[in-house]
């Protein structure tokens, strides 16, 4: 796998209106293909440091350089182009509620503008991947907290981002489905190599999971762990069918869409 920069800071500081700084001169590389879990009393800055990388908040100070561009220097359109390279999950699922699981799956290649028929095609794949193939026609509320969140995570995954960030995906699941969730995230990483960063303060997710930590205190990050692009074996929580075949699939038909 490249070990290829893919998000640096350099002495970044970070404020709301001008108030007390609650990140201060954060430096930090992570390498493409990592895995890395945010963690930090409530409050820390996680959520921030998220919005900092997601281009959601301006940093007061400091550099952002993102796939090796200094996001300082880009346009409006070269942010949202960055974006489109980044996929979001929150704790909330935050789905629509007015449209069905495969709508919402659907959404973010509607807006590509991706043909109709590749449309219908990837989002029954995605689907399937989450173990949710038999529920593309009904509504999130149908739908527990556990199988929501894996909606939201089928949404993230449909566009094959580079940098997925979560912002505490588990923090309304039980640990089975805590579990299950961190499964897909560990394949999405393997098989696609997109970076993670998943924000938590669920002490028994890292211990269980023991990617390297990015920790925030005193409105500074350190690192625990060992800083690696190399993810260690996923636990076998998944009971379903192996996502293997699916994500070829899913590889090729992105494939297809970049070429058309
Ligand atoms: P975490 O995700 O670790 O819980 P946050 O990044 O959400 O922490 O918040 C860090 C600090 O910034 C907190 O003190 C919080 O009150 C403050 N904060 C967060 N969002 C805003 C905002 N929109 N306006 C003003 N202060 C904010």
């Amino acid at each position: 796998m490249e070990e290829k920069t893919i998000i640096s800071f350099a002495n970044v500081a970070a404020a709301y209106d001008n108030a007390t700084e609650v990140l201060t001169d954060v430096s930090f590389n992570i390498s493409s293909g990592a895995f890395y879990f945010l963690s930090g009393a409530s409050g820390a800055g996680k959520t921030t440091l998220l919005r900092l990388i997601y281009q959601l908040h301006k940093p007061l100070r400091g550099q952002i350089k993102l796939f090796g561009k200094n996001t300082a220097e880009l346009t409006r359109d070269d942010i949202a182009m960055l974006r489109h390279r980044m996929a979001i999950v929150f704790q909330e699922y935050s789905l629509l509620s007015h449209m069905t699981v495969f709508d919402n799956v659907a959404l973010p290649l509607r807006v590509r503008g991706i043909a109709e028929a590749k449309v219908k095609k990837l989002v029954a794949k995605v689907l399937d991947w989450v173990g949710l193939g038999k529920f593309a026609d009904v509504k999130p509320m149908e739908l527990s907290g556990g199988q929501q969140q894996r909606v939201s995570v089928a949404r993230a995954i449909i566009v094959q981002p580079s940098i997925l960030l979560a912002d505490e995906p588990t923090g309304n699941l039980d640990d089975e489905n805590a579990s299950r969730l961190m499964e897909l995230f560990i394949q999405m990483n393997k098989l696609f190599g997109t970076t993670i960063i998943l924000a938590t303060h669920n002490t028994k997710l890292m211990e269980t999971y023991k990617f390297p930590v990015i920790h925030v205190e005193n409105h500074r990050v350190g690192f625990v762990g060992k800083s690696s692009a190399t993810v260690p074996e996923a636990k076998k929580v998944w009971k379903g069918p192996t996502p293997k075949n699916y994500f070829t699939e899913l590889s090729k038909q992105f494939d297809e869409i970049g070429n058309a």
